[in-house]
């Protein structure tokens, strides 16, 4: 965290970066009505950093982000832009928004865009805020990130659908859902979708007990079920862990990958309320001098955090929701 003087602030800079999440467009309508309604300039950047790089912006006024709310994905584009790992790149991004007159910055991304943000901050000492926009929900220092709610609703109804098919014919069913490092979206999936186990990458599993566990669950009347797992490093896994069933239970197991879905579609009400409280905060903690940090959420209450917390600390999984998951499929 840090200050500066927040008197000369005229003009702010916004931009999404990463991947994108349902909400983001109402996050930046956020920041732009707030930003004008304290009487400052707001321009956005195209497709996250590489937009500072190419000097690709574009004046924001009230009616730029007119009838964005309910739409999902992000208008100013994300995008992924290896190069600004390198200080060169990031010096030159810096050179081109002072030279646009953008006197601060809010970053919505995950914790990626965040590393950079921090830097532009360090090395060139432009003010940032950082608000928190991942479906993953996997950002240290706040209980939610925007997008995660939609993400987890979309797959639901997925698996609401697929549970009917999987009741007619008795079936077992594999459901992957997104999450390369956080199964935080499959954790909320499968209790709320009622499913007999789940896969995530901060637990490792062991086949024998899934086995039994499937077994017993046919011995006690069970006659479909429903599995979950986040996809880990390589999308498709579904795919491996219905092989093992196969081969080491001999159990036939139904594989859906449901993939890039989980990203778009309307946000929740939920994500268009955080993503407008995030999005107000965070050009308030812009007017208020402050810098280098996240606005977030504890207890639905709001919160700041330094941005490079998120880099350093690993946020965790609810045990006690992953427990009641093995209560609750008896
Ligand atoms: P997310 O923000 O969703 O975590 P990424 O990890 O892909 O997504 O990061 C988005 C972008 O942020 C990257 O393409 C890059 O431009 C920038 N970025 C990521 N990590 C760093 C870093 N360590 N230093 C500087 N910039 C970074």
């Amino acid at each position: 965290m840090a200050n500066f003087n927040a008197k000369n602030l005229k003009k702010i800079g916004v931009y999404t970066s990463g991947g994108d999440a349902p909400g983001m467009n109402a996050a930046i309508r956020a920041v732009v009505r707030t930003a004008i309604y304290h009487k400052l300039d707001v321009v956005g950047f195209n497709n996250g950093y590489l937009g500072m790089l190419n000097s690709n912006s574009l004046d924001l006024d009230l009616r730029s982000v007119a009838n964005i709310i309910q739409k999902g994905g992000t208008f100013l584009k994300s995008g992924r832009c290896l190069e600004f790992k390198e200080a060169n790149t990031r010096k030159k991004a810096a050179e081109n928004i002072k030279t646009l007159g953008v006197d601060a910055l809010v970053c919505i991304g995950g914790d990626g865009s965040f590393q950079g943000a921090h830097l532009l901050w360090e090395e060139h000492q432009i003010p940032v805020i950082g608000v928190p926009g991942t479906i993953d929900n996997d950002i240290f220092g706040s209980d939610n990130s925007i997008g995660f709610d939609t993400a987890v609703n979309t797959a639901l109804e997925a698996i609401d659908r697929i549970r009917d098919t999987a009741a007619s014919h008795d079936r077992l069913f594999i459901v992957e859902v997104m999450g390369r490092n956080s199964g935080f979206i499959a954790t909320s999936v499968g209790l709320a979708g009622g499913a007999e186990d789940i896969f995530i990458p901060e637990i490792p599993y062991d086949m024998k007990t899934i086995l039994n566990h499937i077994k017993q669950s046919i011995e006690r009347g069970k006659k479909s079920s429903i599995l979950i797992t986040a996809e880990g490093h390589k999308p498709g896994r579904a795919y491996d862990l219905a092989e093992s069933l196969r081969k080491q239970g001999n159990f036939d197991a139904k594989v859906c990958i449901l993939g890039h879905i989980q990203r778009g579609g309307a946000p929740t009400a939920i994500d268009r309320i955080l993503a407008s409280r995030l999005g107000h905060q965070a050009v308030l903690e812009l007017l208020n001098g402050q810098s280098d940090l996240m606005v977030g959420t504890e207890a639905n209450k709001l919160i700041t955090a330094p941005l490079e917390s998120s880099a350093h600390s690993k946020k965790s999984v609810d045990k006690e929701l992953i427990d009641l998951i093995q209560v609750l499929a008896l």
